[in-house]
């Protein structure tokens, strides 16, 4: 369960104040997945920095699982984190030097978890597999089209079994045919009972998500789920 009350966030430019979010009251109840449509510079971004614990509110608050995460400091932050959120990026943010096995188990490098490896490793084999990546494990991410590369980096975003998936423009570097499988992937684990997240200025892929959010001028100016 995701709860932001009153959430707000400026910044200053030039002695301007701008409020990139004005007070922004959302509640994403756990296994649903939403999407927050809008147009650029309505906060989605600084939205999904907050709910990715990258960046707190200055005002209200924001919970995850009942842990009030806004008053974490950076430490607590980027522990809970890795430990509890996934990333997928529109630009997959995979590392070239790594191979796609690699590249999954990479949260187990930063998260101090108590799961052994063997089980992780496990882990990472059956979400490849269910990726359709089995037979690619020793490749580089290079070696692969995009459609597959978005998928070595749902299979990462999901190893440590997150609380919250959060998706930024997810397809949007992908041609139609990768971006509607990877849709379909997500889909898939949203089916699963994944809480999903997801930013996109696409009206159609927001149209994949059960409840669309529109923010404008950091407000959310229709939910429809309201
Ligand atoms: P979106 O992702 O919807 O395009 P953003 O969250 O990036 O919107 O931005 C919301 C508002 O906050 C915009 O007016 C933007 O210019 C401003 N903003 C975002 N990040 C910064 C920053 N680091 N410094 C100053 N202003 C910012
Ligand atoms: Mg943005």
């Amino acid at each position: 369960m995701v709860t932001l009350e009153g959430v707000k966030r400026h910044y200053r430019v030039g002695g301007q104040e701008v409020h990139a979010l004005a007070g922004v009251d959302i509640a994403v109840p756990q296994g649903q997945f939403a999407a927050i449509v809008g147009p650029s510079g309505s906060g989605k971004s600084t939205l999904l920095n907050i709910l990715g614990c990258l960046d707190r509110p200055d005002g209200g608050r924001y919970c995850l699982d009942d842990t009030d995460v806004s008053t974490f400091d950076d430490e607590r932050a980027s522990d809970f984190r890795n430990r509890r959120i996934g990333f997928v990026f529109q630009s997959f943010h995979l590392l070239p030097r790594l191979s796609v096995l690699e590249n999954v188990l990479l949260p187990r490098r930063f998260a101090q978890t108590t799961q052994d490896d063997a089980e992780l490793e496990e882990r990472a084999h059956a979400l490849l597999s269910r990726m359709g990546l089995a037979e690619r494990l020793d490749h580089r991410p290079g070696q692969l089209s995009g459609g597959q590369m978005q998928r070595v980096a749902i299979a990462r975003a999901l190893l440590m079994k997150p609380a919250l998936l959060l998706a930024d423009e997810p397809t949007g570097n992908l041609d139609s045919k990768s971006a509607a499988d990877v849709l379909e992937l997500i889909d898939e684990v949203h089916g699963q009972g994944q809480t999903i997240i997801m930013v996109t200025h696409d009206s159609d892929v927001a149209m994949h998500a059960e409840r669309q959010i529109r923010l404008r001028d950091g407000r959310v100016e229709h939910d429809s789920a309201a």
